[in-house]
């Protein structure tokens, strides 16, 4: 059976504790033992939610999305989806 054990996080060097747990979860999902701990994993999902957005609205089907610049008025700005279906056409 599975037992509590310690790593050591590759990021900030913390040791931090895989519990037995977590390894089933782990094991069942085939994933691999986790190299961080939780607070680097954390810091990094945020890091990557601060990306820049602004908020627009498509102009094709008038529903909010988000673009990575800032939207100009000349400029129509269209949703992923509404985008996505004109470059295909
Ligand atoms: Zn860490
Ligand atoms: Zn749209």
């Amino acid at each position: 059976m599975y037992q509590d054990k310690t790593l050591v996080c590759r990021d900030c060097g913390a040791e931090f504790m895989f519990t037995a747990g977590e390894q089933e979860f782990f094991a069942e999902k085939g994933y691999h033992d986790p190299v961080r701990c939780r607070e680097c994993r954390n810091s990094k999902k945020n890091a990557r939610r601060e990306k820049v957005s602004y908020h627009a609205v498509c102009a094709e089907c008038g529903k909010e999305t988000e673009v990575p610049f800032i939207p100009k008025n000349d400029k129509p700005i269209y949703c992923s989806e509404c985008y996505a279906r004109m470059r295909n056409r």
